[in-house]
């Protein structure tokens, strides 16, 4: 970890109550506490639960229980974001007012359809930083009297940013390029005054079908209500600021800076997911680990 003496900062950890906590969160998390602490600063806990399919209670509650049990101590209330959709909507709304969305009905089956049809061999078709491929753009030009009967039909769908014009406006807003603040390393190894780019994302779901929003625009906007000034997470997260500041200039919101850390791997080299068990830290815990263990193990 680089000193930073900049007090008065606000972090976070925003984990996702879809699974366990693992070894990579336990890091993710000690990171910022403990960034927090030696700079003076605020360390916030926020629960990002808009996947009502894939969110459940006891992975929430196994949060609380493990972090407590690595020593973190974190602000009341803690926030969490299915309680919060209407303030999403009204980011949403922002962006709808400023036609840099458009509704999107395709499903993923349709998409997929979409990108045979092209005529490109689905693996050479161009891949976001995700691995997910880029948007085929079905419903972008469609009518707007077709999208209105669509809507009529009842069916479902989700806002996509229209992410070239969505640019183009956040660099007229800004006065030129949109840039943003690195103090950790970005994917490619560099940091300090870095560009955007992402059109590397395509035209994204900034609400999906279900919810009134999607992870880059409820962690956008949370990061600025909660008055985040320094977003610490994981490198596989890196790209995705780049959509995060465009929303942020789009929105009028305030620019934090980022540190990307380094990603906690298995032996093997493999990053961990959630179905690492053997990294888990529940059974770590129950394996006899101790907490300055699991610190030890990550190197914090
Ligand atoms: N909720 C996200 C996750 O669990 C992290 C969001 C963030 O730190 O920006 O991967």
């Amino acid at each position: 970890m680089q000193d930073d003496q900049s007090g008065g900062d606000v972090l976070r950890f925003a984990p996702s109550p879809n699974g366990w906590l693992h070894l990579g969160h336990a890091y993710s998390a000690l990171f910022a506490f403990e960034m927090a602490k030696r700079i003076g600063g605020r360390f916030l806990l926020r629960i990002e639960d808009i996947d009502k399919g894939r969110c459940r209670s006891e992975y929430e509650e196994a949060i609380y229980e493990d972090l407590a049990w690595l020593g973190l101590e974190w602000e009341d209330p803690v926030r969490r974001q299915s309680e919060h959709f209407a303030e999403y909507e009204r980011g949403l709304k922002r962006l709808r007012e400023m036609d840099l969305v458009y509704p999107c009905f395709a499903t993923r089956k349709e998409i997929q359809d979409a990108i045979v049809a092209s005529g490109i061999p689905l693996q050479n078709w161009p891949t976001d930083p995700d691995g997910a491929p880029l948007y085929p753009g079905i419903c972008k030009d469609m009518p707007k009297e077709r999208l209105n009967e669509l809507m009529w039909e009842g069916r479902t769908y989700a806002w996509r940013l229209d992410m070239e014009k969505a640019k183009q406006e956040a660099e007229r807003i800004n006065g030129g390029p949109v840039t943003f603040v690195e103090e950790g390393e970005s994917t490619r190894g560099d940091h300090g005054l870095l560009p955007v780019e992402p059109q590397l994302f395509g035209d994204v779901v900034i609400a999906r079908k279900d919810v009134p929003t999607s992870y880059h625009l409820a962690v956008t906007m949370d990061d600025a209500l909660q008055g985040v000034t320094l977003v610490t997470r994981g490198q596989d997260l890196f790209p995705a600021t780049y959509i995060h500041r465009i929303l942020q200039v789009l929105l009028g919101l305030p620019e934090p800076r980022y540190h990307h850390h380094g990603l906690v791997r298995d032996e093997a080299g493999r990053r961990l997911s959630k179905s690492a068990e053997d990294m888990g830290l529940r059974e770590l815990r129950s394996a006899g680990r101790s907490s300055a263990d699991i610190r030890r193990m990550v190197g914090l």
